[in-house]
């Protein structure tokens, strides 16, 4: 039979991407103001919540400007891959590795998502043995 994580189960990782994905959306709209910010020179509270760097000084507005495109992009793409975390849901392969279709554990799924591979196969598939 096959393996896969029970309802109970999918529901709370359900839950708890949903959750990131709300995270990962607000955060973007406070990068998007970032961007729109830039310019004037005050320190938007946004700014601050998003930015914990030490490089302040060294921060001009196109490296600012730079810093939250490249912010942007990275949280972008992880929000589309929560979005396939929970197609794969509903699909009933959440959580399933696609190479020895073994369940992925827990804690690397709550961890990543949208890991398709257990770890000893990403290992395996790294090493070009799969
Ligand atoms: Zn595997």
């Amino acid at each position: 039979m096959a393996k896969k994580y029970s309802k109970e189960k999918l529901k709370r990782f359900r839950i708890s991407i949903e959750k990131r994905m709300e995270k990962v959306a607000e955060d973007m709209g406070d990068i998007h103001e970032g961007i729109l910010d830039n310019g004037n020179n005050s320190e938007g509270s946004s700014q601050e919540a998003v930015f914990s760097t030490h490089m302040a000084d060294a921060g001009t507005d196109s490296f600012e400007q730079e810093k939250n495109y490249i912010l942007m992009g990275r949280e972008s793409d992880y929000y589309k891959n929560l979005e396939v975390a929970l197609d794969r849901i509903d699909e009933g392969i959440f959580g399933i590795c696609k190479i020895c279709a073994e369940l992925i554990p827990e804690e690397r799924l709550l961890e990543v998502p949208n890991a398709t591979k257990c770890v000893g196969c990403k290992e395996k598939e790294k090493l070009g043995l799969v």
